[in-house]
């Protein structure tokens, strides 16, 4: 694959969805936007920071001692940059916010391999963020990665997701996608450790919410900014074709994640309704695109609901759909979440998922579950936050996912299967 040339990059419009067709938010908190008017310090560009100084007669190297310590994370707010003299630092702290997160609560599981931070918005809403530990193994050295949000609440309504029932609330500002990394490297540094990789896997869905969600990559991948390689960042969309484009258009190093969870029209419809408006054929070709144009492989996701996406001809299907493509399935068990009636696949009906998949030559992973129990499924803290959702509307979305799943399932003979056949 030749090496991709740094290409123009034409501004794609993502159009905005409302709420997808067969969504089925149970918790009804009105859309809201930011309070406060002061911008994140955090998605201020260099140029910008140098026009700031430079307005008020001050020379460029303060924009650099500014920007080292927002960076660095050497200090908490504005009034810990001693080499800024304090009427400087209360111009800034006028002007911008040092942090855009008010206030963040931690949660450890996995005996402190995985840690959740639940922030608190200046709306008072709240996003979660997760930090996944990695010990060293043999040759591979320690790793940390760290999924962040990209909106509070989601669109797109994928029922087995407890974002999905929430609705979507806002769009995160770039600076508050930002400081969810700039809060964890902090932690990270204290206890003398790197951030390896961030994921956009937390709440949100973030190609429809992808000029905050770009910007803030460009400056999270920045030598002069965050400093993350863009190999190390990736963007997880449950399908969303003109934001796809968009990032192929923009030839970067990205890893992209698509959120496949079922090869067959019918039952991807209901998994994520966002199908019904960019269906599966047309994701695969644009992430396709995107693989060629950027060398990358596309990783695919597969939340595994038993008996539901897990049968042999899902597996079948996916296997016809994906073979040949610079592609990586990772199977995922379902997360128990709250209000769903499903439950994650068993391990064996998983590993038969997973052979049929190798049978035609595609790399496929497992994935464990991680932190369960201070759950860490995407938006699950964030729900519970919201509040608990009237009984008879949570009877109502158990009914509707069941009826609608139903149709969408193969046979019955084929479902009850022990394994899967490879195909
Ligand atoms: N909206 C984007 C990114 C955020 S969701 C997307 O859908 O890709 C990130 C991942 O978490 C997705 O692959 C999603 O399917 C997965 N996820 C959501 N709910 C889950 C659950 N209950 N168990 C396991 N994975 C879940
Ligand atoms: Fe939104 Fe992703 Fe959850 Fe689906 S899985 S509801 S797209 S956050």
């Amino acid at each position: 694959m030749p090496k991709p040339e740094p290409a123009a990059q034409p501004d794609l419009p993502v159009p905005p969805v409302e709420a997808a067709d067969g969504a089925l938010p149970i918790i009804d908190l009105p859309p809201t936007a930011p309070q406060d008017p002061r911008p994140g310090i955090s998605d201020a560009s260099p140029q910008e920071l140098l026009s700031w100084f430079a307005d008020r007669g001050e020379a460029a190297f303060r924009a650099r001692q500014l920007a080292d310590h927002v960076w660095s994370g050497r200090a908490q707010s504005f009034d810990d940059i001693h080499t800024l003299p304090a009427p400087l630092r209360e111009a800034l702290d006028g002007t911008y916010r040092f942090c855009t997160l008010t206030q963040t609560e931690r949660r450890q599981a996995d005996a402190g391999l995985t840690d959740k931070a639940l922030h608190t918005l200046d709306d008072g809403r709240v996003v979660e963020s997760v930090l996944m530990r990695y010990p060293a193994r043999g040759s591979r050295r320690e790793r940390t990665t760290l999924c962040i949000s990209s909106q509070a609440g989601c669109a797109v309504g994928c029922p087995f997701c407890a974002t999905g029932e929430l609705g979507l609330w806002r769009d995160l500002r770039t600076s508050e996608i930002i400081d969810q990394a700039r809060f964890w490297r902090n932690e990270l540094a204290g206890e003398g450790r790197r951030l390896s990789n961030i994921v956009f896997m937390g709440m949100g869905e973030p190609l429809l919410n992808a000029d905050a969600v770009l910007a803030a990559c460009a400056a999270l991948s920045d030598g002069n900014r965050f400093g993350l390689g863009q190999r190390h960042i990736t963007v997880s969309t449950s399908g969303v074709i003109p934001g796809i484009e968009r990032l192929t258009s923009l030839r970067r190093q990205y890893k992209l994640a698509v959120s496949l969870h079922a090869a067959r029209a019918e039952l991807r419809d209901v998994l994520v309704p966002l199908n019904r408006k960019y269906p599966l054929e047309d994701v695969v070709a644009a992430a396709t695109d995107y693989a060629d144009a950027t060398g990358r492989r596309v990783t695919y996701e597969m939340v595994m609901i038993d008996r539901i996406n897990d049968t042999p001809a899902d597996a079948r299907a996916m296997a016809e759909l994906l073979r040949g493509r610079l592609a990586h399935v990772n199977l995922i068990p379902m997360n128990p979440v709250a209000h769903t009636p499903w439950q994650p696949s068993t391990p064996e009906r998983v590993e038969a998922f997973a052979s049929t998949l190798r049978a035609v030559g595609l790399h496929t992973t497992v994935r464990r579950n991680r932190g369960i129990d201070i759950g860490a499924a995407c938006g699950q803290l964030a729900a519970e936050k919201a509040g608990e959702p009237a009984p008879a509307a949570v009877q109502r979305r158990r009914d509707v996912i069941e009826r609608r799943s139903a149709a969408a399932l193969v046979n019955g003979s084929d479902r009850s299967a022990p394994t899967g056949s490879p195909a």
